[in-house]
C-alpha cells in the first residue's frame, strides 16, 4: 500500500489525536500542564480548516489574553499559511465588544479607561484621586461577582451597605458611564450576554457566524464568560473546551472552577478526553511539582507521566535579604549564560558540560508572586549589565498624555483621513502644552495624581513618545476606519510589552507566566506570607489551595532547571521582618532538591546542608 500523505495531526500523540478528530459535538480536555493541551487546541483548528474544509472566519478561539491569542494566530500560520491568520482568536473582552458593535446597534460605544472612571468617581464624590482609584477597584471586584448595583443592593446589608462609600460611588458611577454613552471593561462580556439573550436573531446569526468555539484555559472562565460560550454554542453544539483545573489562578477574578463539572452537566454527550504525558518539563521537575500539588483535591487520578528523564536537581537557596536574594539570583544566571566574568572568577570553569554556560537571557525567566518584589532583581539586573524584560501590564494609554493626545486626535481629525499625520499633530499640540508655562487650571487636564509628586511633567514628556508609539501601530492595525481606531484603543488599555522572541531575562509574576514555557525558572519568594499571599491586615487569611496551584503553575514553566529561593529578612509594608520558608517548599521531595548555600557567609559550613555546587 502506499504510505499514507503526511498529515497535519502527525504532530500529535494517540490521546491528543483523539481530542483533535473529535470534529463535531462538545468536547472537554482536562490535562495538567505541559501536556500540549494549547498544542492540541491549535491543531484540531488547523484540521478543522485544511481536512474538514470548514472557513475559517468560521472557527472562532477564544483565550484570556491578546498575547494567547496573537500566539495562536502565529501558531496556525505555521500550519496553515496565510490562512491561518484569519481564524478569529481573540479575548473575551474582545468578543465582547465584536457583538456589541456589530450586532448591538452600539457602534457608538465607548470604553471608559482607568482615567475616566477615577475622574468620574472623585468629581462626584469630591474625594481625591486615591480614594476614588481605590473604589473604582472596589466597583470592580464587586461587578465580577453581580454585574449591576441594584443586584447588589439585594445582598445582606452586612455585604453589601447600602449608603456606604462603595454604594454611592457605584451609584455616580454608573449614571455617570451612561451620561457619556461609555461602558467599562467589566461591562464587556455582561452586555453582550444581555444582548443574545434579549435577541434571538443576534444569536442566530452569531451561531451561523460561528460554527465552532474553542476555549483555552477554561479553568479560568467566569460565571458571565461561560454564559456567553454557552449561548454560542448552538447546534450541534460545536463547543471545545479545554483547561487544568489544578492551574485555576482567578478565584480572586471571580474565575470559578466549578464550570468545568457543569460543562459535564450542561453537556452529558460531550466527549472527554484526558492527556497525561507532560511534554515540557525533566521529571525532577514534575515531581516535583506533583509533591506540591498533591494537597490538592482532584477527580480521579491525577496523571503527568514525564517523558524527560534527567539526573539534575531542583536548587533552593535561603538568602539573608532579598537584596542577597537578587544578588544570588544574578549570579546564578551568569553562570548559566557563561562567560562573563564573575562566572569565571567563581569557578575557573566555563563550558558546556553541566549546562553551564549553554543558557541565553532569553532562555531565562525570574517569577514572582508580587509585583513590588522585582525592584530589588532589577537593580541587581541593572548592576550585571545583563539584558532583561520585566512583563509588565503597563497602562500607557491611561495615562494622562495619552488621554490628551487622543482628544486631541478626535477634536480635529478630518474623517477618511489617514490616522497617523493626524496623531503626530496630536502629540505635537500635547507636547507643546507640557512645555509651556502653565497656570493651575491650564494644567489641570495633564495634571499628575497628588501622590506622584514633582517629577509628573518630566514623565508626561516620556508619556506622549510612549504612548505615541503604541497609538500608530494601533492606527496602522485600524486602516484609515477613526472608529475602530477608537474602540481598538479602548482594548489596548493595557499594553504588554513583554516579547517573547527577545534575547532577554524575562521577570513576570507567577499569574503573567500562565501558558509559557522557559528552558529555565527561578522563583523567587518562596516564603510564607508572599506564598501563599496574606494582605495587610488580612495576615490570617490566604486563600491557600488557590495560591498553591500559583505556585504549581510556576513550577511548571520550566522545561529544564528550576530554582526556588527565600530570603530569612523580606522588608513587606514598609518594614522589615523576619520570614519563613513557604510551607509549598516542604512539599517537595528530598531527594530531588539540592540546597545552595553558596553566598551565604557564615560562620563554618552548616552540617544539615549539603556543600553541592549549582550544577
Ligand atoms: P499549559 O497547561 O502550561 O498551558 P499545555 O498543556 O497547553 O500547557 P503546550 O504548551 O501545548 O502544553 O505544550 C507544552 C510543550 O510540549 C510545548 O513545547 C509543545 O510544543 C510540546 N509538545 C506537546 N505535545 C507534543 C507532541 N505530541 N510532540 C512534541 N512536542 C509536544
Ligand atoms: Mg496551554
Amino acid at each position: 500500500t502506499p504510505e499514507a500523505p503526511p498529515s497535519l495531526l502527525d504532530g500529535l500523540d494517540p490521546d491528543q489525536r483523539a481530542a483533535a478528530e473529535v470534529v463535531r459535538g462538545p468536547l472537554l480536555v482536562v490535562a495538567g500542564p505541559g501536556t500540549g493541551k494549547t498544542r492540541t487546541l491549535t491543531h484540531r483548528i488547523a484540521h478543522l480548516v485544511q481536512d474538514q474544509g470548514i472557513l475559517p472566519e468560521r472557527i472562532l478561539a477564544i483565550t484570556f489574553t491578546r498575547r494567547a491569542a496573537d500566539e495562536m494566530r502565529e501558531r496556525l500560520v505555521v500550519l496553515l499559511g496565510d490562512v491561518g491568520a484569519r481564524v478569529p482568536a481573540m479575548t473575551f473582552h474582545a468578543l465582547g465588544l465584536l457583538i456589541l458593535r456589530e450586532y448591538g446597534d452600539r457602534a457608538e460605544i465607548g470604553i471608559a479607561v482607568e482615567r475616566e472612571r477615577v475622574q468620574l468617581v472623585a468629581q462626584a464624590l469630591s474625594v481625591t484621586e486615591r480614594k476614588a482609584t481605590q473604589l473604582c477597584a472596589a466597583i470592580s471586584r464587586w461587578k465580577r461577582r453581580v454585574a449591576r448595583r441594584a443586584e447588589a443592593l439585594q445582598r445582606p446589608p452586612d455585604e453589601y451597605p447600602p449608603g456606604s462609600d462603595l454604594d454611592r460611588a457605584w451609584a455616580a458611577y454608573e449614571e455617570g458611564l451612561a451620561a457619556r454613552n461609555l461602558v467599562d471593561f467589566d461591562d464587556l462580556v455582561t452586555l453582550a450576554v444581555e444582548l443574545l439573550e434579549s435577541r434571538p436573531d443576534v444569536l442566530v446569526a452569531l451561531r451561523e457566524r460561528f460554527v465552532h468555539v474553542s476555549v483555552d484555559e477554561f479553568q479560568d472562565v467566569d460565571e458571565r464568560q461561560y454564559r456567553l460560550l454557552l449561548l454560542l454554542a448552538g447546534e450541534p453544539q460545536n463547543v471545545c473546551a479545554i483547561g487544568d483545573p489544578d492551574q485555576a489562578i482567578y478565584g480572586f477574578r471571580g474565575s470559578d472552577v466549578s464550570f468545568f463539572f457543569r460543562f459535564r452537566e450542561d453537556y452529558p454527550a460531550a466527549s472527554v478526553v484526558r492527556l497525561g504525558k507532560n511534554y515540557r518539563s525533566t521529571r525532577t521537575i514534575v515531581d516535583a511539582a506533583l509533591g506540591v500539588i498533591a494537597p490538592s483535591p482532584t477527580v480521579g487520578e491525577r496523571v503527568l507521566r514525564p517523558l524527560i528523564e534527567d539526573r539534575s536537581r531542583i536548587v533552593t537557596h535561603e538568602a539573608r535579604t532579598e537584596r542577597a536574594e537578587a544578588e544570588w539570583v544574578v549570579h546564578v544566571i551568569e553562570r548559566l549564560v557563561g562567560g562573563t566574568s564573575l562566572f569565571s572568577m567563581d569557578t575557573g570553569r566555563v563550558g558546556p558540560e553541566d549546562g553551564e554556560g549553554t543558557h541565553a537571557f532569553g532562555d531565562v525567566a525570574i517569577l514572582y508572586r508580587t509585583d513590588a518584589q522585582s525592584h530589588a532583581l532589577v537593580e541587581a539586573l541593572r548592576r550585571s549589565g545583563m539584558p532583561f524584560q520585566r512583563r509588565t501590564h503597563d497602562r500607557v494609554l491611561e495615562r494622562a498624555a495619552a488621554m490628551a493626545i487622543v482628544r486631541s486626535f478626535v477634536a480635529s481629525h478630518t474623517p477618511g483621513a489617514p490616522l497617523g499625520p493626524s496623531l503626530q499633530t496630536a502629540a505635537a499640540r500635547v507636547r507643546e502644552e507640557i512645555a509651556a508655562p502653565q497656570g493651575p487650571e491650564d494644567a489641570a487636564p495633564l495634571a499628575p495624581a497628588p501622590e506622584e509628586g514633582a517629577e509628573a511633567p518630566a514623565f508626561a514628556e516620556a508619556d506622549v513618545d510612549a504612548a505615541l508609539v503604541v497609538l500608530l501601530a494601533i492606527a496602522a492595525r485600524s486602516g484609515e476606519d477613526a472608529e475602530r481606531f477608537r474602540l481598538e484603543v479602548a482594548l489596548e488599555v493595557e499594553v504588554d510589552t513583554w516579547d517573547p522572541r527577545a534575547d532577554r531575562i524575562s521577570l513576570l509574576t507567577l499569574h503573567a507566566s500562565k501558558g509559557l514555557e522557559f528552558r529555565v525558572v527561578l522563583v523567587v519568594g518562596c516564603e510564607d506570607g508572599l506564598l501563599p499571599l496574606r494582605f495587610k491586615g488580612r495576615e490570617d487569611e490566604a486563600d491557600v489551595a488557590e495560591e498553591r496551584r500559583l505556585f504549581y503553575v510556576g513550577m511548571t514553566r520550566a522545561r529544564e532547571r528550576l530554582f526556588l529561593s527565600y530570603a530569612r529578612e523580606r522588608v513587606r509594608h514598609g518594614k522589615p521582618a523576619a520570614t519563613e520558608a513557604s510551607p509549598f517548599l516542604r512539599e517537595i521531595e528530598e531527594r530531588l532538591v539540592t540546597e545552595e548555600t553558596a553566598d551565604l557567609p557564615k560562620k563554618g559550613p552548616d552540617p544539615r546542608k549539603k556543600q553541592l555546587t549549582l550544577f
